[in-house]
């Protein structure tokens, strides 16, 4: 007898997991990290309740979220189940929702201009919490994405923890994607150990394990553990 197909889904997100942690493995193996270096941030946009069960199921804690109303609609219920839930804010973030982001996120990793800067270090002060925050790369210099350009990197660091206070403890990029991300990893890892940053998040579904190679602290993944998004 066939189990119901709510069954079945759940049955498979706890099998990709499985899989997902073994290929991790397999790549710090492979590129000489340590095992356990590299944290896996499941990517839960547009995915539904059950699916995020599922996966707290199976023992999961670490997820990212790209808005924070979804993020709100997502778990705001559940959090206070899971003490130990750790929620990163990997979508753009305006400066009018940087409040709600500081009350719900653990980590930002989306911080890359200097208005949204002022905006997190007045919250994070009204509510007394300090989030780290990465600062997104907009490696590929492209108009229409998210991130500070590579030239602005170095000032941009500088007045995030200088004159705002922040704790800026990596990089994130998100690699353009008709070009070989290999080369945006290699650009974002060059950028770390310049301003002596402890992490990088960087590679997604498609590409986490060359990413790891090039020295992923962090990866984000969506589809490869939930299957395809609503
Ligand atoms: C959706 C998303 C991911 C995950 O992408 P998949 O290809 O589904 O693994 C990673 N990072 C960011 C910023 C995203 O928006």
């Amino acid at each position: 007898m066939q189990p119901p197909d709510d069954i079945i889904r759940l049955m498979t997100i706890a099998d990709n997991f499985d899989r997902i942690h073994h290929q991790i493995a397999r790549a710090e193996r492979i590129a000489g990290r340590a095992p356990g270096s590299v944290s896996l941030v499941a990517a839960s946009k547009k995915q539904d309740k059950e699916s995020l069960i599922a996966a707290l199921e199976t023992g999961h804690r670490i997820f990212g979220e790209n808005r924070v109303q979804e993020a709100q609609d997502h778990w705001g219920d559940l959090r206070p189940l899971y003490p130990d839930l750790k929620l990163h804010l990997i979508g753009p973030l305006q400066t009018n929702k940087a409040g709600d982001a500081v009350g719900l996120f653990d980590v930002i990793e989306t911080l890359d201009r200097e208005k949204l800067a002022r905006a997190l270090q007045d919250e994070m002060a009204a509510q007394g919490r300090a989030l780290p925050c990465l600062i997104q790369v907009n490696t590929g210099e492209e108009d229409q994405k998210a991130g500070i350009h590579p030239k602005d990197l170095t000032d941009f660091h500088h007045f995030c923890t200088q004159e705002c206070g922040l704790t800026v403890t990596g990089l994130m990029c998100i690699p353009p994607v008709d070009e070989p991300a290999g080369l945006h990893f290699a650009l974002l890892k060059k950028y770390r150990l310049a301003l002596k940053l402890p992490y990088l998040s960087m590679g997604m579904s498609a590409d986490f394990e060359k990413a790891i190679t090039g020295g992923a602290t962090h990866i984000r993944i969506g589809t490869a553990l939930f299957g395809s998004r609503q």
